[in-house]
């Protein structure tokens, strides 16, 4: 099925899907995805500090009902905020950064001739 589809290219009537460099027209295009691992990353970091801090006003409600408590409340209320905190953030930063990629940074390189360029031509 595959062999057959991309052996017969009637211009125009199959859409190419492959990226291809604008300038040289080859298809050995990288993605560099910056946005999407820098977005990942910064959302990550304040997912978690935010989950960190939310769990810390726990401990301090906690501290009403005794000093055990407030340590095992913060002790549980950091792991599962930070955790839940930290991949919420890094999602969230992820499509942000993705966004970014997509609409602000030259996104792809060629690898044929090293030219960067936002969008690939298709
Ligand atoms: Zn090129």
């Amino acid at each position: 099925m595959n062999e057959l589809a991309l052996g017969h290219e009637w211009g125009g009537d199959i859409v190419d899907v492959t990226p291809r460099c604008p300038k040289c027209r080859s298809a050995q295009i990288e993605s560099r995805d910056i946005g999407r691992r820098f977005g990942g990353a910064i959302g990550a970091i304040a997912g978690t500090t935010s989950g960190v801090a939310m769990a810390i006003t726990g401990a301090e409600i906690g501290l009403l009902a005794g000093p055990v408590g407030a340590v095992l409340g913060a002790a549980a209320g950091v792991v599962i905020d930070g955790i839940v905190g930290g991949a919420t953030g890094c999602a969230a930063g992820s499509r942000l950064g993705a966004a970014i990629d997509r609409n602000i940074l030259r996104n792809h390189c060629c690898r044929t001739c090293g030219h960067t360029f936002a969008n690939a031509q298709v």
